[in-house]
């Protein structure tokens, strides 16, 4: 017997049940970022392997371990994106629409491609939304992309279950010193830092602070903290993003240790964080990345982004059980024929029902079937109402008209009068 196929490890089908949870919550989001006046950009999913280790940087967990690379036919190495922010920067340097100070507000949902090892909120497929804006430089713009964020959880109804973490960078001169004292105080320790961190000191000190290890955690209690190497323009960025999230009621707490995986983030650098989802924490993470459009050829160009996780931030609908009832019907009315003249009938029927009600739900019986097991699809489809074609009904050009959720009695309708009653039956979305 040959073997049955199977989907990769860590990579996973959304299925039809799981799919109308999913449009929720990117048709929210879309929604509310058109109300904010932010453009969708789609990048290709597959990029040269150069532009994410110029960009995400050579010593960082995704470059070294995890990303999907692989030469292509003409030799040339190319890499499953791991994240979108490479790819926009490639994009619209490549269009030249950030050019002379051309402000952009770009967002993009899609598959991010991880070798990490799977576990619940975190697979080697997983879908990101994630927005870039362009040269804005001033905290205005950090608070919004936060404020648009506080908007999205208070409408999917989980605003209780997360939490704000944030920190600054500061400018890459002021990191420059604080990498120094950091580097001057770990080395004092070197012999307790676990081997990652011993590693990670040599080639990128900051990220030390990331560590998961407990006995590396205390020995960075005492550690010199960033906040005290702030320039003065970094300090004053920082303060406007906190009066600017205390202006709208937004809490949030400092966490001096947050660097963020990435090579580069500069100022701004936030997380939502929750405990519903057991490791895999983080819903939605950002900053700001002043340098990176000039690393990778560009203008200096200030930007600023984020990207939300759609697996966990789904998990936690689940989970918290925010799941509108709207979506789970997908049905508002079941056609149910019986024999050929009345299918025909029906068929035509329900096109001039549909060109009347665009946004109806109508499902049209396939498959034909006694009058018992049509009846049963019906039920099964959530459907609220059936319409009924038989021979009577054919005879005399009505449908019957059948509630199925427990309200009333049937009636007959005639054919010319069905959209006209439905829309007085059904609120439409
Ligand atoms: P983590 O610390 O959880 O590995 P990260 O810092 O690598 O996260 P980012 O690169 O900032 O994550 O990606 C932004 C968001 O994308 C994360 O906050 C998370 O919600 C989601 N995400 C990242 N990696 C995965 C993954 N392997 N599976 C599912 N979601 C993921
Ligand atoms: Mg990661």
């Amino acid at each position: 017997m040959s073997k049955s196929l199977q989907a990769i490890r860590g990579m996973n089908d959304i299925l039809p049940e799981q799919t109308p949870l999913w449009r929720h919550f990117e048709g929210t989001v879309a929604r509310l970022l058109d109300n904010y006046g932010y453009k969708q950009i789609r990048m290709p999913i597959v990029e040269f392997t150069e532009l994410f280790k110029r960009s995400i940087g050579e010593v960082t967990d995704i470059v070294e371990k995890e990303m999907y690379t692989f030469d292509d036919r003409n030799g040339d190495s190319l890499t499953l994106r791991p994240e979108g922010t490479a790819a926009c920067v490639r994009a619209v340097l490549e269009h030249g629409i950030t050019g002379g100070g051309q402000v952009q507000k770009l967002w993009y949902v899609g598959p991010m491609f991880r070798h990490e090892r799977p576990q619940k909120g975190r697979y080697r497929q997983f879908h990101q939304i994630g927005l870039e804006v362009f040269n804005l430089d001033g905290p205005d713009i950090d608070a919004e992309l936060i404020v648009l964020t506080w908007r999205l959880w208070g409408e999917l109804g989980i605003r209780d279950a997360v939490k704000l973490e944030l920190n600054s960078l500061g400018t890459s001169e002021s990191r420059g010193r604080y990498r120094e004292a950091l580097v001057a105080f770990l080395s004092t320790h070197l012999d307790k830092l676990d081997e990652d961190s011993q590693r990670r000191l040599k080639t990128n000190p900051l990220r030390v602070l990331d560590t998961k290890n407990a006995d590396t955690q205390a020995i960075l209690t005492d550690a010199p903290k960033m906040a005290d190497y702030l320039d003065e323009e970094s300090r004053l960025h920082f303060e406007g993003l906190k009066a600017r999230l205390d202006a709208v009621g937004i809490p949030y707490v400092i966490n001096p240790k947050l660097v963020r995986g990435l090579d580069y983030y500069s100022k701004t650098v936030f997380e939502w964080v929750t405990d519903k989802l057991g490791a895999q924490g983080t819903v939605c993470a950002g900053g700001r990345y002043d340098g990176l459009v000039e690393q990778m050829g560009g203008k200096p160009t200030p930007g600023v982004g984020f990207a939300m996780g759609i697996e966990r931030l789904v998990l936690m609908l689940e989970t918290l059980e925010q799941i509108p009832e709207e979506i789970s019907r997908q049905v508002d009315v079941y056609l149910c024929a019986f024999g050929e003249a009345a299918e025909l009938a029906g068929l035509a029927l329900a096109e001039r029902v549909r060109d009347q009600l665009p946004n109806l739900r109508l499902q049209v019986n396939a498959g034909a079937g006694s009058f018992k097991s049509q009846f049963k699809k019906a039920d099964k489809s959530g459907a609220l109402y059936a319409l009924i074609l038989g021979d009577d009904e054919m005879a005399q050009q009505v449908v019957g008209f059948k509630p199925l959720r427990g309200q009333g009695e049937q009636q007959s309708i005639a054919w010319d009068a069905l959209a006209a009653h439905l829309a007085t039956c059904i609120v439409q979305g």
